[in-house]
């Protein structure tokens, strides 16, 4: 809480009280800080870390009784698809015995040491259920404490909710339908027919995992899409794209189009559709980031995974594709994508500052709302955990010359 704040809270605190045992309370309950940050995955933590660095109080409320819990939940053969020089947080680089693309769990114990070396003052079990500005301070209730603060710094993650849609006739299906969040590997599948829908990068990856696994695995993708490799000439792609990042996302996907070719060939001819335009403008046009290649690509242009057009309903033994075809399968994996849930906690005039789809209208720096900042939004063709450490200093620097302004 800052100066000004905590004049108001004592002006407005009840008149039973006299100031010694306001501020002995104060202290004591420990709900009071200068910000209050949601969630301790890598956005939150990075935020905490900057914070500290600048000597700001803070306290991070996590639901989970973890740091980074999507992270100890994701898939066991997941691995950064960003190279981890432009995956690290602030003031941390990844150990240098890390590959180049970290897997899932040198991710989780580069984030607990991360958490650990910064001395973070995370709260678990704390469940945000509603946040809402008023008496010019944040009111962040969790399931059992009120907490109060200057700023509230909402770092719950993009991919808070799982995006599940639904299709005609699916509680028909006999099999096995689960979101790819609930998806670790691919030993229950062994054998079986298996359809992933999306063609994202945790259904591409899930692909080749199933596929590892032995089972037979279709891909249905409804869209147009854009296929992009990992690296280009041994370079990251993340690399080209921060290089590329000050030109318009269309001269730039002009400049790449003939290399990309090169590097994918013709998707087309593996029942693929292409945008018609290059994977910035994707980004840039409604935040969809292409299919990272690893391998996928592989296994369809060899017959190993076949890809089908989009799902138009499901039926008993499987499903009836656009196309009017149908298959059979033993089980579904919606690699669907996900939703921030930013509902779920912020409503009134604080829902004000996301769009229709429940994205923040602005991430790394205060919104209309005062002392409220998101980190962690913003889908960059530059990758997201770069782009959650530049955020996280930028909000660690706004937050400072408040603080440092303040009576
Ligand atoms: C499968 C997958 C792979 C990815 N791979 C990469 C990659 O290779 N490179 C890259 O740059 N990006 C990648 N990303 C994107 C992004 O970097 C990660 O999703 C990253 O974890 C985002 O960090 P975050 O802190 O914003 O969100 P999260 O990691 O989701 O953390 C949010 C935290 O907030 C907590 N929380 C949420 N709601 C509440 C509440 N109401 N009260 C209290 N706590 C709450 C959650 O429990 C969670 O701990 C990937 C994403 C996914 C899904």
């Amino acid at each position: 809480m800052g100066r000004k704040a905590f004049g108001h809270f004592l002006k407005s605190a009840p008149l039973s009280f006299d100031l010694h045992d306001e501020l002995t309370m104060v202290v004591e309950d420990n709900t009071h800080s200068n910000t209050l940050i949601i969630g301790a995955g890598p956005a939150g933590l990075a935020v905490g870390a900057c914070l500290k660095q600048a000597d700001i109080p803070f306290i991070i409320l996590e639901k989970s009784d973890k740091v980074a819990p999507a992270w100890h939940r994701h898939y066991d053969r997941l691995h950064l698809h960003t190279d981890k020089k432009n995956s690290e947080l602030p003031f941390l680089p990844y150990p240098k015995v890390y590959p180049r693309y970290p897997s899932r769990s040198q991710v989780v114990d580069y984030l607990e040491t991360y958490s650990q070396k910064f001395q973070l003052d995370i709260r678990f079990q704390q469940e945000v259920i509603s946040a809402r500005y008023a008496n010019a301070h944040w009111e962040v209730q969790s399931q059992d404490t009120l907490y109060h603060a200057t700023n509230l710094v909402i770092a719950a993650g993009c991919n808070q909710e799982p995006f599940l849609h639904t299709w005609p006739g699916q509680d028909l299906f006999n099999g096995k339908i689960i979101h790819s969040s609930e998806y670790k590997n691919g030993e229950l599948f062994r054998g079986k027919k298996v359809l992933v829908v999306g063609f994202g990068n945790s259904g591409g990856e899930i692909a080749i995992d199933l596929w590892e696994y032995g089972a037979n695995v279709s891909l249905a993708v409804r869209s147009a899409v854009n296929v992009i490799p990992r690296e280009l000439f041994g370079i990251p792609i993340l690399s080209i794209g921060i290089l590329q990042s000050k030109l318009p996302a269309s001269l730039a996907d002009m400049i790449n189009k003939p290399i990309l070719h090169f590097a994918i060939g013709d998707i087309t001819k593996y029942g693929l559709r292409k945008l018609p335009y290059g994977p910035l403008t994707k980004i840039r046009q409604d935040g969809h980031i292409p299919l990272i290649d690893i391998g996928t690509l592989k296994l369809i242009k060899n017959g190993r995974v076949t890809v089908h057009p989009g799902v138009r309903e499901f039926i008993g033994e499987g499903v009836v594709f656009m196309d009017g075809k149908q298959s059979q399968f033993d089980a579904i994996i919606l690699a669907t994508g996900y939703r921030p849930g930013l509902d779920t906690f912020l409503s009134g005039p604080s829902a004000a500052v996301s769009d229709k789809n429940g994205m923040p209208l602005s991430s790394g720096s205060e919104t209309n709302m005062p002392g409220l900042y998101f980190c962690g939004y913003y889908v960059a063709p530059t990758g997201m955990l770069r782009e959650i450490g530049l955020e996280a200093k930028r909000i660690s620097a706004s937050i400072s010359r408040k603080f440092a302004l303040q009576p």
